[in-house]
């Protein structure tokens, strides 16, 4: 006769999962609510968690003071993207739960009763990816920073550009960065606050152009992963290298701040950064040289290839065409250079 065994019930988790939140750092168990409480910021060995959009702003603004603008904007499937999931699909689960309609969210708001443009994004959302919708946010951040003469803040927490909108969120890299151009030559103030982690195109555009870099403790910021950059250069690189203190050290960011002092350090750095008087259409942007892509390039080829010279009217064909800086030593230096050997061992 079989024997019954007595069945198990699978045991109860002692306390619902959404309670407790396991730090990655140091393992300890945080208390959810108390985790909010401390900015999402661990208690015992300082790890700083993701934020949303919300509470970023929250932590960042004066109560109360955050304008949402440009709310509506929604991503457009133009490729008809599909990977494991069409992109559509992949928006709409985003979208359900974070609650957003994409990765960044923009308005004015005031820190520390100084009024500023804007713009947060949120990892939650397809890994903070930028797409045409994030790209245009911080660029009319940026436009509305300089047409109000407000200083710009942006907040950024991204993987890089939007796979799914292909060469259109690359697009996004040119134009954030010909807005910000434009703040710059009107001497207007831009603090970008670069958060775990930010990476790829947002790296390599907007979120690195600050008057001040400031970066979250431990935040992960390079172009692409640590493996495919030391297998791209060959080379073996130090540990940690992308991390916020080492880009510190080395000069890449300008602060490391703490998520708790953040606030503070925004507001004294905006009391310090005042946007150039208005002088009236525009005449202010005038009064630094801005810089010209053209002009650097063209002074740089200059240096780079000294020795072309002034383009001389090409001779008749000669038996033997070559290009024309392969061309030989003047006969003086030539002279010269046959001469040197002789009167060293001489
Ligand atoms: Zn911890």
């Amino acid at each position: 006769m079989p024997i019954k065994l007595p069945s198990f019930r699978p045991r109860k988790d002692a306390y619902p999962p959404d309670l407790w939140t396991k730090c990655p750092s140091c393992s300890e168990m945080l208390f959810n609510k108390q985790l909010e409480k401390s900015d999402r910021v661990c208690s015992t060995c300082g790890h700083h968690f993701r934020l949303s959009a919300a509470a970023r702003l929250e932590g960042l603004l004066d109560h109360g003071s955050f304008i949402e603008l440009d709310a509506g904007l929604q991503s457009v499937d133009t490729l008809g993207f599909v990977d494991q999931k069409s992109y559509p699909d992949r928006l709409a689960a985003a979208q359900l739960a974070t609650g957003l309609r994409d990765a960044a969210v923009r308005g004015f708001g005031a820190i520390d009763g100084r009024r500023v443009s804007i713009c947060v994004m949120d990892f939650g959302f397809m890994g903070g990816s930028m797409g045409a919708v994030v790209g245009e946010k911080v660029t009319r951040a940026a436009e509305d920073a300089l047409s109000e003469r407000v200083p710009l803040v942006i907040v950024s927490a991204s993987g890089g550009a939007r796979m799914q909108e292909g060469t259109l969120a690359l697009m996004q890299l040119a134009k954030t960065c010909a807005a910000l151009e434009r703040l710059r030559a009107a001497c207007v103030p831009f603090v970008s606050i670069l958060s775990d982690p930010t990476t790829g195109g947002v790296f390599a555009s907007y979120a690195v152009l600050g008057d001040v870099n400031i970066a979250e403790p431990n935040a992960l910021i390079g172009f692409a992963g640590a493996r495919v950059t030391a297998g791209t250069i060959a080379q073996e690189l130090p540990p940690g290298f992308q991390r916020a203190e080492f880009l510190f050290e080395h000069g890449f960011v300008d602060r490391v701040v703490n998520r708790r002092d953040l606030r503070r350090e925004v507001a004294l750095l905006l009391h310090y950064l005042v946007p150039a008087a208005w002088a009236g259409n525009g005449a202010a942007a005038e009064s630094r040289p801005g810089f010209d892509p053209i002009g650097f390039l063209s002074s740089l080829a200059d240096k780079v290839v000294p020795d072309l010279g002034p383009v001389e009217p090409e001779p008749d064909r000669s038996p033997q065409p070559g290009p024309t800086r392969a061309r030989k030593p003047p006969p003086a230096r030539a002279a010269a250079r046959h001469g040197d050997p002789e009167a060293s061992d001489g």
